[in-house]
């Protein structure tokens, strides 16, 4: 339906997988965001519209810095998620797969609308976070997980009172990101967004991501057919001669993905030998 979304050679379609085949450049420093620390006046408000959940934010949050071009509006943040069992994230790190992946959609300053901004090709920037899974709840992405059976079905919409944005980011981490040059992953598809992805994720716990796996839907609440919303990620994409860019600070694909299972396995394994030897005693 979208000739825009049809991938051909050469052309800079998101998202991709980030392996080694990346350039450091010690320029990029950590983005400013302004805005982020602060609690807005009014109101927020999270949509279901069929694809994602999309938290419209307020004026008076933007990015610049960080190698951006101009400074950006910040207009909206939406989740991608697998489904029960299966992850994911849009974009992969060494092929794998984390289980969401949250976008904060920043609009070029200097466009009246959207519409103008997807005619210059780096009219977005889009920061995407990885999301990762542990045992206890993220209390700030609360904020947002406990609104969604307000917006469980299509077409729904609610109120979110503002929260600073930046309780919800890995703020020790912000200045290890990857930086290249893409395109929107839902239709139109538009080859327009400076991406930057943050190498540490956000880390929510099992219930708050079964709540998006298992009680939003793809259909309107009196639909016959009831359907999961599940799977709303788009496919890998080459990169082609795109040059993926690592920030100064970044660990360049190093402990952040393994850290956690590693750290598991030397935390459990004294635990393992010491149930081992208390059954062989048995
Ligand atoms: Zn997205």
């Amino acid at each position: 339906m979208f000739p825009s979304c049809h991938p051909l050679l050469e052309e800079h379609h998101s998202p991709i997988n980030l392996d080694h085949h990346m350039t450091r450049n010690e320029s990029l420093e950590a983005l400013h965001l302004e805005g982020f620390d602060a609690i807005q006046t009014g109101h927020w408000t999270l949509h279901n519209d069929g694809h994602s959940v999309v938290l419209q934010v307020g004026n008076g949050m933007s990015v610049s810095g960080g190698g951006l071009p101009d400074v950006y509006h910040t207009i909206q943040l939406h989740f991608h998620w697998g489904g029960l069992g299966t992850n994911g994230s849009e974009h992969t790190v060494d092929r794998r797969r984390y289980p969401m992946e949250m976008h904060i959609v920043n609009m070029k300053s200097i466009h009246p609308n959207l519409t103008a901004a997807l005619d210059d090709p780096t009219g977005l920037a889009v920061l995407g976070f990885f999301i990762d899974v542990v045992y206890s709840d993220n209390i700030h992405f609360g904020h947002i997980s406990q609104k969604l059976s307000s917006v469980a079905y299509k077409g729904q919409t609610t109120k979110v009172k503002p929260f600073p944005l930046m309780s919800l980011l890995p703020k020790h981490n912000m200045s290890q990101y990857y930086r290249y040059y893409g395109s929107l992953t839902t239709p139109p598809c538009s080859q327009v967004v400076v991406w930057t992805v943050y190498e540490v994720p956000i880390y929510i716990s099992w219930s708050q991501l079964a709540q998006f796996t298992s009680q939003v839907f793809s259909t309107e609440e009196d639909a016959e057919q009831v359907t999961p919303l599940q799977n709303n990620f788009r496919h890998v994409h080459p990169t082609f001669s795109r040059i993926v860019s690592v920030s100064k600070d970044a660990k360049l694909l190093t402990g952040t993905a393994g850290r956690p299972f590693r750290s598991a396995v030397s935390l459990h394994l004294p635990l393992i030998i010491l149930l081992g030897s208390f059954i062989s005693g048995l």
